[in-house]
């Protein structure tokens, strides 16, 4: 088989596949329509559709959509947009509102088989009767009703007689379970709202642990992969598949078949493995809607955002989200991981991948006085230091330059390795320069003049001479003006969830510089890029061309990652 990932779910699936238990591997990826995917559904991306591609199975995208109140079809069409971003394609699209008919009647089927009861307690009264962890939960007073009361009640809920909350059905399993989940849990509950795939055709819907353990039956899933918070979930997800039998009650599927949906009744399997987390991010739902309903940033797309809209925008690939979730593994351990790990995988993929462009983002004027006022030539220049097949591309270069601020120094600390009053550097690809002369304007450096050594150019004898410093530059006559966006972390501590006894909420915690954006000079052969190409602007960072901004005679880009880790704590 074609994979040599040794995870304990791989393991597992091996296994089954060896054994002969499984004649073809299912999967599923459930996401509810209710926001905007995240990182850390690209784990469970590259899980679900991974196993299938490796062990030449299927993997179904489900839009698990049972609670209508906060879900939209915004949602599902960018989760769809994101999937197939990511590199992976689903074998079929479907919704859990597909099967509300067939898990209605498998709740018909429950009455019938006294599994099941109307239930007419208030949700307060519920909770009453539960118990605790300590203590058993007492039976509801309605838990004895006879069948036909119960379907009678039932079809009546799903007429839509009865009020929001009034009634629920219950699963009829054990008040004194240890296992909170098994007292005797809602299956389903009355809710007169407007549902994003079925409009107003049901005034009930089914609870989650009821809905997705028969979307998985029916759909054929093998193994049902999900996070660490549903292992309690799992003997309820058992006692479901149990109990309703899809397999041999073929009068339950009928409106799937009535519908042309293909019926593969299996027995799945749940297994669970751990969270992604990062620090100095936020990563649920609720808190990224918050930011953005808050407009504490542009959207969910903002760049800074762990949104797969937002990281796109930042200019992360998704063979290097990809290459993260493989260097994270799967286990069964929930940890708070360190954001070098995304970084530094974008890093090692871009180094690999991306062309080398230069750029000046904080602009100095370096006048060559030895060359003639209109002096103009292209320089030829590698894109890749490492991948000949990168090809080459020409950089016109002048006796003008843009040269980064920074790399001048009038009174240099010591170490100091790049240009200062009288002394050399090697301007990268174009020879050695000396500064003879600042101009300024008041305290501040306008301009450096000096004379660029006729025998030190590339190949000449004097080509080779020592010099401490290469800086680079860009043609002031040639070069474009950019608008640069310097990205950075959205939170300045590590755990901004933590708001234990500090009296403090995530919000608190957001890095004011988390953006900046400056005017700088790219080289044209920049300017050109394609929106969400990504270079690396050499000694600068890793950017992208801006996907929505981005115009070759108005270039916009944004920084991905810098070069090197230079985040202190
Ligand atoms: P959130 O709590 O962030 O809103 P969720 O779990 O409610 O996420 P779903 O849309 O239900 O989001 O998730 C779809 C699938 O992605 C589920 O199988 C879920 O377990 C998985 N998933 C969600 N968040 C993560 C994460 N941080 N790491 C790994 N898998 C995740
Ligand atoms: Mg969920
Ligand atoms: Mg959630």
């Amino acid at each position: 088989l074609a994979t040599t990932k040794q995870d304990f779910i791989r393991q597992i699936v091996r296994e089954d596949v060896a054994s002969g238990k499984h004649q073809a591997i299912k999967t599923r990826f459930p996401p509810e329509p209710n926001g905007y995917l995240h990182i850390g559904h690209a784990k469970a991306i590259c899980l679900d559709f991974g196993i299938a591609r490796e062990f030449g199975g299927e993997c179904n995208l489900r839009l698990d959509d049972t609670n209508p109140v906060k879900e939209d079809p915004e949602y599902v069409r960018a989760i769809q947009e994101d999937v197939r971003w990511l590199g992976f394609e689903w074998h079929d699209l479907r919704h859990a509102s597909d099967y509300f008919e067939v898990i209605y009647r498998a709740a018909e089927k429950l009455v019938r088989q006294g599994d099941a009861f109307v239930c007419d307690l208030s949700a307060d009264e519920v909770r009453a009767y539960r118990g605790t962890l300590t203590e058993p939960g007492r039976n509801s007073p309605f838990r004895d009703r006879s069948v036909d009361e119960n379907l009678d009640l039932l079809r009546r809920m799903r007429a839509g007689e009865f009020p929001d909350g009034a009634r629920t059905l219950r699963a009829k399993i054990d008040m004194a379970a240890g296992n909170m989940n098994l007292r005797d849990p809602a299956l389903y509950r009355i809710k007169h709202v407007e549902h994003q795939n079925t409009g107003m055709d049901w005034p009930i819907y089914p609870m989650y642990d009821f809905a997705h353990s028969l979307s998985d039956a029916v759909e054929g899933i093998t193994h049902s992969l999900c996070t660490l918070e549903f292992e309690d979930h799992r003997p309820l997800y058992d006692w479901c598949v149990d109990k309703v039998d899809l397999a041999n009650s073929k009068d339950l599927v009928q409106p799937l078949l009535d519908k042309g949906l293909p019926f593969e009744a299996s027995k799945p399997r749940q297994i669970e493995f751990s969270r992604l987390n990062f620090n100095y991010l936020v990563m649920s739902k609720r808190k990224l809607m918050a930011l953005v309903q808050a407009g504490l940033v542009d959207g969910w797309d903002d760049p800074r955002m762990p949104t797969l809209q937002g990281i796109r925008r930042r200019g992360y690939t998704p063979s290097a989200l990809r290459l993260m979730v493989d260097r994270v593994g799967i286990s069964k351990q929930n940890s708070l991981l360190d954001i070098s790990i995304l970084e530094g995988a974008l890093r090692d993929d871009l180094d690999a991948s991306a062309s080398r462009r230069m750029a000046v983002i904080d602009p100095l004027k370096l006048v060559i006085t030895n060359l003639d006022a209109g002096h103009e030539e292209s320089l030829t220049f590698p894109n890749h230091p490492k991948d000949e097949s990168a090809g080459v591309r020409t950089m016109p270069f002048s006796n003008e330059l843009w040269i980064e601020r920074e790399d001048f120094e009038e009174v240099p600390p010591k170490g100091f390795k790049r240009l200062i009053p009288g002394g050399e550097v090697r301007l990268r690809g174009a020879g050695i320069f000396r500064c003879d002369e600042v101009i300024k304007d008041g305290d501040k450096v306008v301009e450096i003049r000096g004379v660029l050594d006729p025998e030190s150019r590339p190949g000449m004898a004097g080509a080779d001479r020592k010099i401490k410093g290469t800086i680079h530059w860009v043609s002031a006559r040639h070069a474009l003006a950019a608008e640069i966006r310097l990205y950075d972390r959205l939170f300045n501590v590590a755990d901004p969830d933590d708001d234990e006894g500090t009296g403090k909420t995530y919000t608190d915690h957001l890095n004011p510089d988390s953006r900046r954006t400056v005017t700088g000079y790219v080289e044209p052969a920049a300017a050109v890029a394609s929106p969400e190409q990504s270079f690396q602007f050499e000694r600068i960072g890793y950017f992208v061309a801006d996907r929505h901004d981005h115009r070759s005679d108005a270039p916009v880009f944004n920084r991905s990652v810098t070069l090197r880790d230079t985040w202190t704590t």
